[in-house]
């Protein structure tokens, strides 16, 4: 079929038509062009803490899926293990950093933001020489290990002009966006009674059960995604008050200076209560919401992929993202490229450390112990 510019007599409408689509035309390949020319650069960033989870997931996550960040550099202890990086995964010698050069980051543009992947002691110190330097900062849970760290922390990155993220993956995984969702719409009506239980079988003594660089035992680390998830369920409550009870030790040789495991309980303020269990003695992973006649099965809950949820309705047939982080690192990146605040910013950590600590007073009290405003 002839177009009217395939005409070779062109009347005066042919003509203006011929003119404005030619126009179009233009108007539409400046405009692609404009569009490559402006593409937004993926933003930078450094990873701070080469272990496993860096290693594992984050590493993977940002060569095969992210789209808005990529790799820059990283904050290492080893300078050859920041070489070994560096050549595998292309970005410059200059962009190695080790704990105590990261002022020195405020001088390279490649890189935008710091992903803290250290022992929890360390958040705090890390993440506020990153946002010094004028990074922003992603920090790994829990937080930091205590309220007051969490506070420091916060005041940094606003003095600094830069933006706090926590490393809270499940809220970028579709099973658990749709909990989210029934939290806030309701349609299960309220969920009432929480349960869940997280943890793992350690197996020798590592930073997580040393005190001085976890803050403590399981609940720090595995406790911490299941009270997170009452709070989720809770349509973003914060609990009122807690009972908790430490297990007794079966290997003290590993667990001398934090808990192997424990029990506690959230009451919130619309009468919804919560109960877990997390232990480094034992397997688990698993977490329900109940409301008056309806719930929600989550098991495993939280690991980063295989989630399989159940409901009082069937099954939940959700299709599974390759990669939890890299949702989540995506949504940093344009968040800051945005200038827009992050679901998951540095006042949820703080509110879960406030939690932490009412645990660990009623553990030492074996008193019902508020929640600290
Ligand atoms: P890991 O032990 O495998 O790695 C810790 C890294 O920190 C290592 O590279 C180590 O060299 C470095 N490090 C720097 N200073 C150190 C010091 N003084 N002592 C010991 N190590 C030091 O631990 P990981 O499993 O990668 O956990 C790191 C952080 O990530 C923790 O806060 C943990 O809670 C969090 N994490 C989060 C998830 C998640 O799903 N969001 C999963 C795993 C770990």
């Amino acid at each position: 079929m002839k177009t009217p510019l395939d005409r070779v007599s062109l009347s005066r409408r042919d003509f203006i038509g011929r003119i404005s689509l030619g126009a179009a035309a233009v108007s539409l390949s400046s405009r692609l062009r404009a569009a490559d020319a402006v593409a937004p650069k993926k933003l930078g960033i450094a990873l701070a803490g080469l272990g496993s989870y860096a290693r594992g997931q984050l590493l993977p996550a940002l060569k095969n899926h992210t789209q808005h960040c990529r790799l820059a550099g990283v904050v290492t202890g080893s300078k050859e293990k920041g070489l070994q990086w560096s050549k595998d995964h292309g970005f410059p010698e200059k962009n190695i950093y080790s704990y105590d050069t990261m002022q020195q980051m405020a001088d390279n543009p490649e890189i935008d933001i710091v992903y803290v992947a250290t022992p929890n002691a360390l958040h705090a110190q890390h993440s506020i020489a990153a946002a010094k330097a004028g990074k922003h900062v992603i920090c790994e849970k829990p937080m930091a290990i205590s309220v007051v760290e969490c506070d420091a922390m916060i005041a940094a990155c606003r003095a600094a002009n830069v933006k706090l993220s926590i490393g809270y993956r499940l809220h970028f995984d579709p099973f658990h966006q749709e909990l989210k969702r029934h939290a806030r719409e309701k349609d299960f009506g309220p969920f009432m009674k929480i349960t869940g239980a997280n943890g793992f079988n350690m197996q020798r003594k590592v930073w997580r059960a040393d005190h001085k660089l976890s803050g403590g035992g399981p609940l720090m680390d595995m406790g911490v995604y299941c009270l997170h998830e009452a709070c989720l369920a809770t349509d973003g409550a914060t609990p009122v008050a807690v009972t908790a009870r430490e297990h007794p030790k079966t290997r003290p040789e590993i667990f001398a200076d934090v808990e192997e495991g424990l029990d506690w309980t959230m009451e919130f303020a619309n009468g919804a209560k919560a109960e877990f269990m997390s232990s480094y003695s034992r397997n688990d992973g698993w977490f329900r919401a109940e409301a008056e006649k309806d719930f929600m099965a989550f098991s495993p809950a939280f690991s980063y992929n295989g989630l399989k949820v159940t409901t009082s309705q069937g099954p939940l047939n959700l299709t599974p993202v390759p990669s939890q982080q890299a949702i989540q690192m995506d949504d940093f990146a344009q968040c800051v490229r945005d200038n827009r605040q992050t679901i998951v910013p540095g006042e949820l950590g703080r509110r879960d450390m406030l939690v932490v600590e009412a645990i660990y007073k009623a553990i030492r009290t074996g008193q019902r112990t508020v929640v600290a405003a």
